[in-house]
């Protein structure tokens, strides 16, 4: 894996847009200029790995938009510490931006082919991430409750056992519909008081409930 100073250029440009694109936060930019986005997609590809956009990656699944990334980190406001679940964890580009960040990261995936290369690229990059085959509906009880979830597929509606897994205080991060997906973040205010926001409109690969 190498990072070459032509993709550190590239990096720091797709960097810059994002910025133009309202990405204030440079914390958040710093990671993003931190993390080699061409090491998560395929070879094939490396020529458009800085541009921002989606990208396929295995499985007909892809590789989130930079942009889309950046939106859905800032909604879950990651801080040091906090212990986060990721529902999609496809390349693992998502999951090591919220590492770099600080936090715990717990992922699943319902792909076996993605969930076991994912899981070689981040021993490989020698990185700390809890990974988990299986379906996201049900989240990862062993580690809950959660400060916050990111559901980085699109969901015909809340998932009710992810909520349940949300500290009070916590955040749910999820792109809601099926052809169209509206970002909503939803912060848990009491054991049983929920308060939903919205926040533009995405595409998303679907949320899947059964096994191909
Ligand atoms: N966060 C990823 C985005 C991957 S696309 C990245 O940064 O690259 C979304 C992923 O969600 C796909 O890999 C897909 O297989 C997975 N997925 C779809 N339904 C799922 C489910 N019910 N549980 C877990 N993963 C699921």
């Amino acid at each position: 894996m190498v990072d070459s100073l032509r993709d550190k250029g590239l990096r720091k440009q797709m960097v810059e847009d994002l910025q133009k694109k309202g990405i204030v936060d440079t914390h958040l930019l710093n990671v993003f200029n931190e993390v080699p986005r061409h090491f998560f997609i395929p070879s094939s590809l490396y020529g458009h790995a800085y541009e921002d956009m989606a990208l396929p990656i295995a499985c007909k699944q892809t590789i989130s938009q930079p942009y889309t990334v950046a939106i859905q980190t800032q909604l879950l406001e990651v801080v040091k510490n906090k212990r986060i679940l990721e529902i999609g964890t496809g390349s693992g580009y998502q999951a090591v931006i919220l590492k770099k960040l600080g936090a715990y990261v717990y992922t699943i995936e319902r792909h076996i082919y993605i969930y076991e290369a994912t899981k070689k690229l981040f021993e490989k990059m020698d990185i700390n991430i809890a990974t988990k085959y299986g379906d996201g509906y049900l989240g990862w009880s062993e580690f809950a409750p959660f400060d916050g979830i990111v559901i980085t597929c699109g969901a015909a509606e809340v998932p009710q056992k992810l909520l349940s897994q949300l500290k009070v205080g916590g955040i749910l991060v999820v792109p809601l519909g099926e052809s169209v997906q509206v970002m909503t973040k939803i912060v848990r205010l009491s054991e049983t008081e929920y308060k939903t926001t919205e926040h533009g409109t995405f595409r998303f690969v679907p949320m899947l409930q059964d096994k191909e």
